[in-house]
């Protein structure tokens, strides 16, 4: 059911002197050894992806979308054995591994109609004079993607340089290598040509440090914490390397006093426990009008302490574990600075049983402002409701943080959805629903929650460079 781990160099399979283990966090039992690149595999996979994007940029859009969709369709029909994989790996339910899998499969059909949608323009110029701009793959890319998504995070990341006519070197999550095994096996057996698609694991700073420092490197694309992110756009900047950070949120939930309560806290306690709460646009401080505040608290905790955790694997279960041990001790302190600061623990707080890396749902009230939580993303099944006077008062709360990637609000009212249109801080922003991006919407962030888009008809934007032609009919 765990597929053997490797890397995929140059259209080939290999281990590798060094391994570490893959431990199923439900169960803390091995499911595998995964073998880390040293340098010399990553000079192969340069050398393969520098010959791939000189075989893959001379393709024509169609051909390479036609790989793309051949790619995605065997995830599709592989959907069972991938989303087995992701359960065991990551630990979420085995539906919300299924529903990640299609997922994955549409980031890659849309991007592959995309490719033939990357049109230039021509500029009116004088008689005998042609002004044309022209959209061309950027080059070689490196990629990193993180562990909260082990099949859609890399599907972003593969989706937007194939479509592009990148090639690309992906050091996928060491946590979760398996989704990104399965979408290398689906090119492979899509017959993409060899070096277009490289996957390594290792080392995430050496593999990094190195990669990014290679003149055939023309675009880092990384998904993670803004630290990270931070670190590898300095790397970059060394070699004026273009960036694509997708970085971390801390999102806010505005709800006024008009809402449907009941409905509204109903869904936020849901949303918040997807996927343990490892989501960068998990819905984390809901700001609720002080006049239906307590009717709020009392239906989303009521709601969260209904959550079935539990092994995802198991009929029924909601919410699964941790992706790993050091995320558990890191919510607690998030817990136990808020309650020292003040804030009341309406539910959850702790550790959950004794096997796996669980933890509670976790509700915290009346949050105070200095508590760390109200600016340290917690990344982990934890809502944080405090009162509001205002729509005024909630939006500068919303926008008081350093992030500013996805922000919702519950309301009907046109003229409170217009000012927050404008003056809420966030790449994306919904209304009466917790989702934040489809395929064929642009997703990202601004502030510290990064640059750039994926999705959308800008998704490839960041994997092409502009050039401008001045062709004119005579010499002059
Ligand atoms: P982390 O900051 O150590 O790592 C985050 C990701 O970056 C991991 O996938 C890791 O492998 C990678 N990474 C770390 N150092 C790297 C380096 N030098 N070069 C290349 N890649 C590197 O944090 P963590 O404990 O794994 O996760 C915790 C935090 O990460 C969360 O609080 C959250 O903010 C963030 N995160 C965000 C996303 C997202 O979707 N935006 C996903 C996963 C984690």
């Amino acid at each position: 059911m765990y597929p053997e781990l490797k890397l995929f160099i140059a259209g080939g399979w290999r281990t590798t002197r060094r391994d570490m283990a893959v431990v199923n966090p439900a169960t803390e039992q091995e499911l595998g050894l995964l073998p880390c690149a040293d340098i010399s595999d990553l000079d192969d996979a340069l050398k393969a992806a520098e010959e791939g994007f000189r075989i893959w940029s001379a393709a024509s859009p169609r051909e390479r979308g036609d790989t793309i969709l051949r790619a995605a369709a065997l995830m599709r029909e592989r959907q069972e054995e991938i989303a087995q994989s992701i359960t065991l790996e990551h630990g979420k339910p085995i539906a919300q591994a299924r529903m990640e899998v299609i997922r994955g499969a549409e980031f890659f059909e849309w991007d592959a109609g995309e490719a033939m949608r990357t049109y230039g323009r021509v500029i009116p110029a004088a008689k005998g004079h042609k002004f044309s701009v022209h959209h061309q793959p950027i080059g070689v890319v490196a990629a990193f993607s993180p562990w909260n998504f082990p099949m859609s995070q890399p599907a972003r990341k593969i989706a937007g340089a194939l479509a592009s006519g990148c090639s690309i070197i992906l050091k996928a999550a060491e946590e979760t290598p398996a989704g990104a095994i399965h979408i290398a096996r689906a090119f492979e057996d899509a017959g993409l040509p060899a070096g277009v698609l490289n996957l390594v694991f290792g080392d995430p700073a050496e593999i990094s440090s190195h990669l990014i420092k290679q003149d055939a490197v023309r675009l880092v694309a990384f998904t993670g914490s803004t630290p990270v992110g931070r670190h590898l756009t300095t790397l970059a900047s060394e070699n004026m390397t273009s960036v694509l950070m997708e970085l971390g949120g801390h999102a806010p939930v505005i709800v006024c006093e008009d809402t449907d309560v009941q409905a509204a806290a109903v869904s936020g306690a849901i949303r918040k426990m997807r996927n343990a709460g490892q989501v960068c646009t998990s819905p984390t401080r809901f700001f609720v009008n002080e006049a239906i505040f307590e009717e709020f608290v009392e239906a989303f905790v009521a709601r969260a302490k209904q959550t079935v955790v539990g092994n995802g694997m198991d009929a029924g279960v909601e919410m699964g574990p941790l992706a790993n041990d050091r995320r558990v001790p890191a919510l607690a302190a998030l817990v136990e600075d808020a309650r020292a600061k003040g804030a009341t623990v309406a539910t959850g707080g702790a550790r959950h049983g004794d096997t796996g890396y669980f933890f509670e749902p976790t509700v915290l009230v009346n949050v105070p402002d200095d508590a760390d939580i109200m600016q340290v993303e917690p990344f982990g099944p934890i809502a944080v409701i405090n009162p509001v006077s205002s729509l005024d008062d909630a939006i500068a709360r919303a926008n008081s943080v350093p992030y500013g990637l996805a922000g919702y609000a519950f309301t009907n009212r046109a003229d409170y959805i217009d000012r927050m249109i404008d003056e809420v801080e966030v790449g994306n922003f919904s209304v009466n629903t917790l989702e934040a991006s489809m395929p064929e919407t642009p997703f990202g962030g601004v502030k510290s929650s990064g640059y750039g888009r994926e999705g959308g008809s800008e998704g490839l934007d960041n994997y092409m460079t502009i050039k401008n032609v001045w062709h004119s009919a005579k010499i002059v």
